[in-house]
């Protein structure tokens, strides 16, 4: 098993600025914010706080953490394809997923993150277990 990022609706509205654009339940990636964001100016668009959609090339500022039954070389594919089709190099796929796999991998299933820019944060108010309680704790 394979623990991925993926577009979820849980806890948004916690957050004022919370959007969610993309489909439940995709996967998603990080990408680097545009400059605006970068520099935390007033004016900045918010991709500072978003996961990007693989399938849709849409948005949300909740991710989910979970257990997926793809495979490392499934999982490259679907990034290697999200990256052709906006334009991104597509030879980064497998370094980036790689990474994807090794950030998800140090989160407990269930965890909702967000983000600010290059901070992570997996989100309380939602208890599903102790698991997840205990590292939500182990990452504060
Ligand atoms: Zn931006």
């Amino acid at each position: 098993m394979l623990k991925v990022l993926v577009a979820t609706q849980d806890t948004q509205g916690q957050r004022d600025d919370d959007y969610n654009w993309a489909v439940e339940g995709e996967l998603v990636w990080v990408q680097k914010p545009c400059a605006t964001d970068l520099r935390r100016m007033p004016n900045a668009c918010g991709c500072g706080r978003g996961f990007a959609g693989v399938a849709s090339h849409r948005a949300t500022s909740t991710a989910k953490v979970v257990e997926s039954s793809l495979t490392l070389i499934e999982y490259i594919a679907a990034i290697r394809t999200t990256l052709a089709d906006g334009g991104w190099p597509p030879s980064s796929a497998e370094s980036i997923a790689q990474g994807l796999v090794t950030f998800a991998s140090e989160w407990a299933e269930g965890s909702v993150l967000q983000r600010d820019v290059w901070v992570f944060e997996a989100r309380r108010g939602r208890l599903t277990d102790g698991g997840t309680l205990l590292s939500w704790v182990a990452h504060m």
